[in-house]
């Protein structure tokens, strides 16, 4: 999936957690919270040279390729979530959990991909969620229309929070 596909769905995850936390949504708190969750989750593909996240975070991505870390591996495995849930535990609890469940939509998604992810990384087979011919292909309509989806799901939810739809 592309950047702004994952920005948008670690957004969305981000903004259940805000909501979720009862932090209202026009507070520093919340804006704070949403900016991690648009950064995190794209984050992953941190082990895509040429990725915005791989030259954002260039020391990084130069470590992974030296180490030979291949795409959808280590960085779009529970273990890393696991990780990096670990690692992230001194942040407070609204950034710790819109930072970790925005990174963890990421491989999630990814699993919609018709390569799938190595998800059980250092195990090395594949996981994918759907068939090939369903499955969305990187860029292609399908996954357009996903993306407006999550977009539609995030303002819907914004649009409920604030009252003015409802079901
Ligand atoms: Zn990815």
């Amino acid at each position: 999936m592309l950047q702004k596909t994952h920005g948008l769905a670690g957004l969305l995850a981000a903004e259940l957690v805000v909501f979720h936390q009862g932090v209202p949504l026009l507070s520093w708190e919340a804006a704070g919270a949403l900016l991690i969750g648009c950064f995190a989750g794209p984050l992953a593909d941190v082990d895509k040279p040429g990725s915005v996240m791989a030259k954002i975070f260039f020391p990084l991505s130069a470590l992974l390729h030296v180490l030979k870390v291949k795409h959808r591996t280590l960085t779009h495995s529970i273990l890393i979530v696991i990780l990096l849930g670990l690692a992230a535990s001194p942040l407070p609890p609204l950034y710790y959990w819109s930072f970790l469940l925005a990174y963890a939509t990421h491989p999630l998604i990814d699993l919609l991909n018709e390569r799938g992810v190595q998800l059980l990384w250092p195990l090395r087979f594949k996981i994918r969620l759907l068939p090939k011919v369903l499955a969305i292909d990187t860029g292609s309509l399908a996954e357009v229309a996903f993306r407006w989806l999550v977009a539609a799901a995030a303002v819907l939810l914004l649009l409920v929070k604030l009252d003015i739809a409802r079901f």
